[in-house]
């Protein structure tokens, strides 16, 4: 299947990824995302993308380029298929730095929302505490603002707590897929986070870290197994209807898009995937290679296995 004729990115074999932001997270499962803007067949891929910019590039002055760039910034603006989403995937490059604080202060204010590359255990530990500061000072709203945290891949019991008590969101991966055994951290604790009960999306992260492929990371959430077939996650293994919960609609709140995707519902978009088995019923081995057989996007077949 080649192109089809202008403008490009419009044309040919389509892959739908619904919803999302240029993060981790996406909304709808099915789909052998590719990880390139080309298809494997040589098509285009058309995604939807929630775009989040970062606010700061410098290790000092933060707070004043966070605050020039949210005040000359649209939010929340565009349409069903780009659009902008406050702030992320980080505030500044220099994750840690503690004037980043100032940034999120003002964010806050401004009824931005705000998401956070949090991998490290020094970055979550700072990142939630800087939270919890802004909140103090502008709120409590980040909760409501629906603010998140990335990966938090070693996060702690007590600041598990931390995080349910800001009523924020978390955005988690299944990137240790390709990660060796024993390696520290694996995580994140998919089983922990759900049972506190805090809002959760599922994504793959960038595809320098880890698959772009769902099936990939929602086998990683449902066996905590490696993909040399090593048990790395312990315990913390999740359903796959939890899983795919988190993929969909999941993500769809981090990304206020629950109105509109992450279920099959009247009312919402036609964005959705017929896929080549059974999520709930294939064995472990046919979970990893489930794929689109059709795919919608606004109600339009956007790709075709045949
Ligand atoms: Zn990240």
């Amino acid at each position: 299947m080649g192109a089809q004729g202008p403008p490009a990115r419009r044309s040919a074999r389509l892959v739908a990824v619904a919803a999302q932001r240029a993060g981790p997270s996406y909304a709808v499962p099915g789909q052998a995302a590719t990880t390139e803007p080309r298809g494997k067949q040589g098509g285009w891929v058309r995604i939807k993308s929630a775009n989040q910019p970062k606010t700061g590039q410098n290790s000092t002055g933060v707070d004043t380029v966070a605050e020039t760039r949210i005040s000359n910034d649209y939010n929340m603006v565009g349409d069903d298929v780009w659009r902008q989403l406050g702030v992320g995937e980080r505030i500044n490059t220099s994750t840690t730095n503690p004037l980043n604080t100032d940034a999120w202060v003002f964010a806050a204010q401004h009824g931005w929302m705000v998401t956070q590359h949090s991998l490290t255990a020094a970055e979550v530990a700072f990142h939630i505490s800087a939270y919890q500061a802004a909140d103090m000072e502008a709120g409590p709203i980040i909760g409501a603002l629906r603010w998140s945290l990335c990966h938090v891949n070693p996060i702690t019991d007590a600041q598990i707590q931390a995080v349910k008590d800001l009523g924020i969101g978390l955005n988690i991966q299944g990137t240790p897929y390709t990660s060796a055994a024993g390696a520290v951290p694996s995580g994140p604790p998919f089983r922990k986070l759900l049972d506190a009960g805090i809002p959760c999306g599922g994504g793959s992260a960038g595809t320098n870290v880890g698959p772009f492929n769902p099936w990939l990371m929602m086998y990683y959430m449902t066996t905590a197994k490696n993909n040399a077939g090593s048990v790395i996650n312990g315990t913390q293994t999740i359903t796959r209807m939890e899983a795919l919960r988190m993929y969909t609609l999941g993500s769809a709140y981090l990304s206020w898009d629950d109105d509109k995707l992450g279920s099959i519902e009247v009312g919402k978009l036609a964005d959705l995937a017929v896929l080549s088995g059974d999520p709930l019923t294939a064995s472990d081995t046919e979970f990893k290679k489930l794929r689109s057989v059709l795919t919608l996007q606004g109600g339009e077949i956007v790709h075709s296995a045949s």
